[in-house]
């Protein structure tokens, strides 16, 4: 479970509603939004939190509306959801995990590879860095994933407790 998160990092303003967005996306595709796929964008909008796509399935199999939706929507829905801009992919440990991007600000993780935790933050030096790097190779950034892979506080002091008990 990688859905313990911080979220502390606020919302950025936009001018339409997700669903909005996506329904305006799929326009461009000559595909309809159908009832299947608005019960996927509002649930996804309304829990903002790390996620894949068999907890997504789990969690609207729980609601009335999303009962009946089948893994196949449920996958392709989340491939046009992060190429409408409304989600973003990143990979952990072989594991596809979605969380916003539409109407969140830009930011960066660490990962606890032992609890799995997502520790959000976001920081002007490491946006610097990566300017000053992309600028060396007269390359125009526009955009960049950093992932700290590691242990967190607790898993920490866990290990240290336990090495601990060990030796006595
Ligand atoms: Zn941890
Ligand atoms: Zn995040």
């Amino acid at each position: 479970m990688a859905s313990a998160a911080d979220f502390s990092l606020g919302k950025v303003a936009v001018a339409m509603t997700p669903q909005e967005r996506f329904a305006e996306f799929l326009q461009t595709r000559g595909k309809r939004i159908t009832r299947q796929r608005e019960v996927i964008v509002e649930h996804v909008s309304a829990h903002h939190e790390h996620f894949d796509a068999e907890q997504l399935l789990a969690g609207l199999r729980r609601t009335p509306g999303g009962a009946r939706a089948s893994r196949p929507t449920v996958y392709r829905t989340l491939a046009e959801m992060v190429e409408a801009g409304l989600l973003k992919k990143m990979v952990l440990d072989g594991r596809a995990v979605y969380e916003h991007d539409y109407g969140y600000p830009q930011h960066d993780h660490l990962y606890c590879t032992s609890c799995h935790r997502l520790i959000e933050f976001s920081s002007e030096e490491v946006a610097r860095i990566r300017d000053e790097v992309a600028s060396r190779h007269q390359f125009r950034p526009q955009g960049h994933r950093l992932i700290i892979s590691g242990l967190c506080a607790n898993c920490r002091s866990n290990r240290s407790k336990s090495r601990h008990q060990d030796r006595v």
